[in-house]
């Protein structure tokens, strides 16, 4: 399938298909309607989700983990091998190297980052995930940046920043530019694994986007 035909296909799914809108639960007080949504309901949610076949075959979910209060979310694709067995996001080789990335701009990954998926099940083999999949699974993302409230998302890799940015383009065409994400500054850049595999033709751009989270950091900060 062509990836005009997968964005197409994800977007019609979720567009007439309106569960898959929820946004948590809410309650009335005095009138005014509260959120009580909460990161550890969605996760608790994602541990037991069948709304997609990728629950057949995956080990362990992947909600995402890191500050409840962060400078930065970082939206990936989806879990890979490392992260189906241990249930934690970017904890292998490409996260190890994305800590560096971070280290880079001076940012902690306990203190600074929440790091999640568009998909919070690992598609087998690494596959991309099919366009009902990331319909399925993308009202768990919304919900989580509800409540996170991020002012910056990094977004890295194609697909993550495709679902992110509505843009059917390569990332080399979405990069270099900053769009809007419900409410925050949104950057896509290369996944780190790509750029482990390619660093001579990655790592510059990387640092150019790397440094256009930090402008935008440093603005915040002017700010408050
Ligand atoms: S990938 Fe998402 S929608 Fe599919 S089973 Fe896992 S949590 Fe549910």
């Amino acid at each position: 399938m062509d990836n005009n035909r997968i964005l197409t296909d994800f977007w019609n799914l979720l567009n007439i298909t309106s569960d898959y809108l929820k946004t948590g639960d809410k309650e009335e007080h005095s009138g005014l309607t509260i959120s009580t949504d909460s990161l550890e309901k969605i996760a608790e949610e994602i541990s037991v989700c069948t709304k997609c076949k990728l629950c057949e075959t995956r080990n362990k979910t992947v909600p995402g983990s890191g500050s409840v209060n962060p400078a930065l979310m970082i939206i990936g694709e989806a879990p890979g091998a490392d992260e189906d067995k241990s249930g934690l996001p970017f904890v292998g080789r490409a996260g190890q190297y994305m800590d560096k990335w971070m280290d880079a701009i001076s940012l902690e990954r306990e203190k600074h980052l929440f790091l999640t998926n568009i998909i919070k099940c690992r598609p087998p083999g690494n596959r991309d995930p099919h366009p009902d999949e990331m319909a399925a699974c993308l009202p768990f993302l919304q919900r989580q940046i509800n409540i996170i409230k991020p002012a910056i998302i990094l977004s890295v890799g194609r697909i993550s920043s495709q679902v992110l940015t509505g843009k059917n383009e390569g990332i080399g065409r979405l990069r270099g530019k900053v769009y809007k994400y419900r409410g925050a500054s949104l950057i896509p850049t290369y996944h780190p694994s790509g750029v482990l595999r390619n660093p001579e033709e990655y790592r510059k751009p990387v640092w150019e986007d790397l440094k256009q989270v930090k402008v935008c950091l440093d603005n915040i900060n002017l700010n408050e």
